[in-house]
């Protein structure tokens, strides 16, 4: 007789969840960049500290580079985890709190 019900091939189809733009890499972690543009206050030290994620913008506020609105003037964009380390600065550094860190698979708030 032959194996029933294929109990042993239980496989996880994750690749395509979700249309994220850099879905090739592995199983490295990735984060989740929110930037309330609300509350900043243009004090420039995202831009100063990480330039590849930030600019600061003729209104004297900071733009997420690369970011969705996903709500009022609530941004966001992943990054992975190699581009943590850059993105944490510049979350540590701004002064009202305006940005928050995510990890994305589990939650865990970073910053
Ligand atoms: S560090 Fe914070 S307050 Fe300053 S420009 Fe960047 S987001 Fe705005």
């Amino acid at each position: 007789m032959r194996g029933l019900f294929g109990l042993g091939k239980k496989k996880e189809e994750s690749d395509n969840k979700e249309s994220g733009p850099e879905s090739a890499v592995s199983n490295e972690a990735r984060y989740i960049v929110q930037y309330d543009r609300k509350i900043c206050i243009g004090a420039g030290v995202c831009a100063a500290v990480d330039g590849k994620h930030w600019e600061m913008v003729k209104d004297g506020k900071a733009n997420l580079k690369g970011s969705t609105e996903k709500s009022e003037k609530l941004f966001e964009r992943e990054v992975p985890e190699t581009e943590l380390e850059e993105v944490k600065r510049a979350a540590e550094g701004c002064p009202p709190s305006a940005i928050k860190i995510i990890r994305k698979d589990t939650g865990e708030k970073i910053v």
